[in-house]
């Protein structure tokens, strides 16, 4: 499936991107990055270049995954957990009706995408009269804005987004409320609410879902792994990051089944 945005470089809108074959080396970079990054977006950023084996027809260097619209980003990072073998999985949520937790399922097979509007990536503000133009904020923006007191954000990123920032002067709090308005009409995105009602009392309840799920993997159950084929093998850790994870989870099983009969 192509990116629901795109990137756009000299006017040209580039849609193809391709994950790397997942190995164990890959599986161990990302999640170091998850648990290494100053903030979520730089962790976004490093987790899609390692994964990425090309986007929009080039390498997937660094200020490529940068310039990627959120949408597109998020979209990505769900289809890194897939590619790490994740089609979904058990979310929890406590019900905002009853207080009790409860678990549900998601399929993100089952989830829709959506594309972008028309205008893709800048959207248009009338304001008094005048035509003033935005584009949607990218992976850079977000690195950024995390730096950035809450109170100072609204302001600098409508700046940072606008086509001519100094026809802006001081942003009125209506003029950042129609610009994000516009943005939202046109940004593509993936699903980051369900709805689902409550086992207890049947209540309704929106849940959101985390879209960088594949970040929060930790580095140690692949750890752990290593060190069974290792201790059994005595091969070397590159050796068995190397491997397929298919591969990787096959030798896992005959160490067990070993193991069991030597009991
Ligand atoms: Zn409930």
């Amino acid at each position: 499936m192509q990116l629901p945005g795109g990137l756009v470089e000299n006017g040209t809108r580039r849609r193809d991107w391709a994950f790397r074959p997942l190995s164990g080396a890959l599986e161990l970079a990302l999640a170091e990055a998850g648990e290494r990054a100053a903030s979520t977006p730089a962790a976004v950023t490093q987790a899609l270049a390692l994964a990425l084996d090309r986007l929009g027809g080039e390498a997937a260097t660094l200020p490529r995954v940068a310039g990627l619209c959120v949408g597109d980003r998020q979209f990505l990072m769900r289809e890194l957990d897939r590619h790490l073998g994740h089609e979904g999985g058990w979310f929890q949520a406590e019900c905002g009706q009853c207080g009790a937790r409860f678990d549900f399922r998601i399929d993100y097979a089952d989830l829709p995408v959506q594309e972008a509007g028309a205008g893709y990536p800048q959207a248009q503000v009338d304001m008094d009269g005048r035509q003033l133009r935005f584009r949607l904020p990218t992976g850079a923006d977000q690195e950024m804005l995390a730096d950035l007191p809450e109170t100072e954000a609204p302001r600098w990123l409508l700046r940072q987004l606008a086509d001519q920032p100094e026809a802006l002067g001081t942003p009125r709090q209506d003029l950042i409320a129609a610009a994000d308005a516009a943005l939202d009409a046109i940004a593509p995105g993936i699903v980051l609410r369900v709805q689902t009602a409550c086992p207890e009392c049947g209540g309704g309840n929106e849940v959101e879902l985390d879209p960088y799920r594949a970040l929060a993997r930790s580095s140690d159950s692949l750890l752990r792994e290593v060190h069974q084929i290792a201790t059994h093998y005595h091969w070397s850790e590159a050796d068995i990051l190397d491997l397929p994870r298919p591969r990787r989870q096959r030798y896992l099983q005959m160490i067990d089944r070993a193991r069991g009969m030597a009991e």
